[in-house]
């Protein structure tokens, strides 16, 4: 099989190569993004590999379908950033449905408790000999109230994370998992009592901005919010208009709406035109990372192996067992 694998960064390759020449598969490692102007480098290849900053529309399914690209192989578990629908009957999506649900929720702990306790400035502060403690101090997580958004993977590893630190959980997930250390509850108890809010669903019609100045009203003053989920889930200029009334007591945020070409990239000489992510940035209390949680050596790895698994299925006719298919489409 011959892969197109879009987005190439080095540590793409520490896998990725050595498994891909094990199957026999020839992989052409490609640094641009999969998108309009690049998608025409697919020609001569039996699939594209793509990941969650690259995205493939229907004009796009289109054309591989006429450069008989036979399959797009996802290196992650979302897909919101290809048109599944257009796909049908003409391109098979195979995706990574979990890899180290551990390693997102472990990030979105370092987050919370890095925004709380202001370890990044102190850091910063400890290095330039300025001992002062001003400005640093933060709250105990134990005995707070925090609100899991989805209980999936990822949000049942997080509430085994948020038990051992003795909080009280609340959740909410429309299709709720028997046998949780935590407490379902409806999403507007979960904004009223929780202290700090972190989200794990999916980016659906149903939960894009899902925190906007509605819901943020609901929550309590000085909460924590934290997204490792998708950026769409929040509403960046309510989310600000928010943080200006000195709503949030701190906010860490691995995903942003307009992640896409400005996340992953090195854009520390370029001008920043997008004015929300750059107000974002001013905000003592908020930190923003480049959707990183995933980046573990043993999520990496799990990836490259389940990604690969999933082209020699198709390839030898076998179960397609990781298949997203049209019906799994809420967007
Ligand atoms: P999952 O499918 O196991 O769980 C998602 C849960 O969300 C499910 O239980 C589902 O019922 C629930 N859900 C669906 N609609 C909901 C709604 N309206 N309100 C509340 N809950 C809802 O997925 P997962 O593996 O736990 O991943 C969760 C999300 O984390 C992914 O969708 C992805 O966006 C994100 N993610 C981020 C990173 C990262 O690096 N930051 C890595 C992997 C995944």
């Amino acid at each position: 099989m011959k892969i197109a694998f879009y987005g190439t960064k080095s540590y793409d390759k520490i896998w990725f190569e050595p498994m891909g020449k094990e199957y026999g598969f020839d992989i052409h490692f490609i640094e641009a993004a999969c998108n309009r102007e690049t998608v025409f480098m697919a020609k001569g290849y039996d699939a594209i590999c793509i990941f969650v900053n690259d995205y493939v529309d229907a004009e796009m399914i289109d054309a591989l379908y006429e450069m008989k690209v036979k399959a797009i192989l996802l290196r992650s578990a979302g897909f919101n950033n290809v048109d599944v629908k257009a796909a049908e009957d003409k391109i098979v999506i195979l995706r990574v449905p979990s890899y180290s649900p551990e390693a997102v929720a472990e990030f979105a702990m370092a987050l919370l408790l890095t925004v709380n306790r202001l370890t990044h400035k102190a850091y910063n502060r400890t290095r330039e000999f300025n001992m002062s403690l001003n400005g640093l101090m933060g709250t105990d997580l134990y005995e707070k109230t925090v609100g899991v958004i989805g209980t999936g993977k990822i949000g049942q590893a997080m509430i085994r994370i948020l038990n051992g630190f003795q909080t009280h959980v609340l959740c909410y997930d429309p299709y709720p998992v028997e046998g949780l250390e935590a407490e379902y509850v409806s999403l507007d108890e979960l904004f009223k009592s929780s202290d700090i809010i972190s989200l794990h669903c999916p980016l659906t019609k149903d939960t894009r901005h899902l925190i906007n100045k509605d819901t943020i009203a609901k929550m309590k003053k000085g909460v924590y919010l934290v997204n490792t989920s998708r950026g769409d889930l929040i509403h960046t200029e309510d989310l600000i208009d928010a943080m200006l009334e000195g709503k949030f007591g701190g906010v860490g945020l691995d995903v942003y709406e307009e992640e896409e070409g400005v996340f992953y990239e090195d854009k520390s000489g370029d001008i920043i035109t997008d004015d929300n992510l750059a107000r974002l940035m001013t905000f003592p209390n908020v930190l923003i990372t480049s959707h990183m949680g995933f980046f573990t050596k043993e999520a990496m790895q799990a990836i490259a192996k389940v990604t690969l698994e999933n082209a020699y299925a198709l390839e030898n006719g076998l179960p397609l067992v990781n298949q997203v298919g049209a019906e799994m489409v809420q967007v």
